[in-house]
């Protein structure tokens, strides 16, 4: 049966929670949300960094991440409000009570974004199907409308049968929208978007897909797979490959899931800033992400979620996490996955760097633990797999990764990084790379180098 997916997303969340609360404190106070406002920065003395926008503010050109004074050169009259995280966590908490009258299944992906799983609950919808009005749709215009009319501020609501077409139909026009993006929607409403738009592309990845001349999602969803991988790296380009496509099978995560999780985190000598970053935060991310996998596979379990963690140097905590397609606990998979994690967090116009911040602090997470003993292999890890792993492993024995040095003990911090893991294993995965890229390109010409056909 498939699935049936929201992604529910409050519009411009931080200025549209202090503008409902400033109403209720003076309901004669002219609506932040119809003038040009932005939430950010020292209201006083105009510094800082633009956290929070109004649409109407957004249409002058004012940008989330930029200078106030750079904002203010474009909008003059810019309305100022300052930050409040007190009232931010409770409108959070009033939107996530109301979600959870509705889902059997939330997964609570940031302050103001939830992923609900609304599979087989028509029965709590009949009065409004028996009414005419078709089942999803009904369902999301009652939780938009309820939390519109009882607390003040509008959400995006994106249906689909899978978590990633939800996320980015939310992102559709705005505001208090409901967009469907059901994989048959797919060519027409996704493929023509820039390639930036796909969820999880960062800019980073975004900047190498243009030098291959893809732009648009489609151009990605029509690339040959294995030349993106050779490009990308081996989980990059297969992410960006299938979600390109609409692909996405991972689960709806309820929070009792997530409970148990593996961690680990290091504090820096010497904080990370945007100069720095391509020399010093690979090797951390390596050396975190051994450590987590060699944990998970000494007690057999892998993980569906693969995360990161950073603390800024004004002691703030952010965090990245993305569902995989499948669950793994592989140390260069999980890096793979971090480093783009990572890239979308800290580099770009969004990024932290861009608001003036730097890095002290370091984490890879996974979550989401699958702890079943047969792990399906696909055929690029049979390709890939060292020497080892035969393919056989894949008829129903347990499959753990060889390891070239004996697992880390949880947890625990040494003062040094050590060196990085397994080079001979990379170098043995990469010649088997370019050797089936030279099939590839044996069986299709040279034609393959470039975009694909339709
Ligand atoms: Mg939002």
């Amino acid at each position: 049966m498939d699935r049936c997916i929201f992604h529910v997303d409050v519009n411009s969340a931080f200025l549209s929670w202090s503008a409902v609360k400033k109403l209720k404190e003076d309901p004669g106070a002219t609506d932040l949300r119809t003038i040009p406002s932005a939430v950010g920065g020292d209201v006083k003395t105009r510094h800082g960094i633009i956290t929070a926008k109004s649409i109407p503010a957004g249409k002058m050109g004012v940008k989330t991440g930029e200078p106030v004074v750079k904002a203010l050169a474009k909008c003059p009259d810019l309305v100022l409000v300052p930050s409040d995280f007190e009232t931010y966590r409770a409108y959070s908490r009033a939107f996530i009570a109301i979600l959870k009258k509705y889902a059997p299944v939330i997964e609570q992906v940031s302050i103001d974004e939830a992923y609900l799983d609304m599979t087989g609950t028509e029965d709590r919808f009949r009065d409004l199907i028996l009414s005419g009005d078709p089942f999803p749709v009904c369902a999301a215009r009652r939780i938009k409308d309820e939390i519109r009319d009882t607390l003040g501020f509008t959400v995006n609501v994106g249906i689909s049968s899978n978590k990633l077409l939800a996320k980015m139909a939310s992102d559709f026009e705005k505001p208090d929208r409901i967009h469907t993006l059901y994989p048959e929607e797919v060519p027409a409403k996704m493929w023509p978007l820039p390639i930036r738009d796909l969820h999880g592309c960062g800019s980073a990845t975004a900047k190498r897909l243009y030098s291959l001349g893809i732009l648009t999602i489609g151009d990605a969803a029509a690339f040959d797979e294995a030349l993106l991988q050779s490009f990308l790296g081996e989980s990059a380009g297969h992410y960006i490959h299938r979600s390109a496509n609409g692909i996405s099978t991972s689960p709806v995560r309820g929070t009792r899931d997530k409970a148990k999780s593996y961690s680990n985190e290091r504090t820096l000598s010497e904080d990370i800033t945007e100069e720095n970053y391509g020399e010093r935060m690979p090797e951390i991310l390596r050396y975190l992400s051994d450590k987590v996998a060699g944990r998970m596979q000494r007690d057999h379990v892998r993980a569906g979620t693969i995360g990161v963690i950073v603390k800024t140097g004004t002691f703030r905590r952010h965090t990245r996490q993305e569902g995989l397609e499948r669950a793994l606990n592989r140390a260069d998979l999980i890096e793979q996955t971090a480093a783009r994690l990572m890239e979308d967090l800290a580099l770009g116009e969004e990024g932290l760097f861009a608001q003036g911040e730097t890095i002290r602090l370091v984490g890879v997470s996974g979550s989401g633990l699958d702890d079943s003993p047969y792990e399906q292999l696909s055929l690029f890890d049979l390709l890939a797999a060292p020497e080892e792993a035969p393919a056989e492993a894949s008829a129903g024995e347990k499959t753990e990764e060889p390891r070239e040095k004996a697992p880390l003990d949880p947890g625990e911090e040494t003062g040094t990084l050590e060196a990085p893991a397994s080079e001979k294993k990379r170098d043995e995965k990469k010649r088997r790379l370019d050797a089936m890229l030279d099939q590839v390109r044996g069986r299709y010409g040279d034609r393959a180098l470039r975009k694909g056909p339709g």
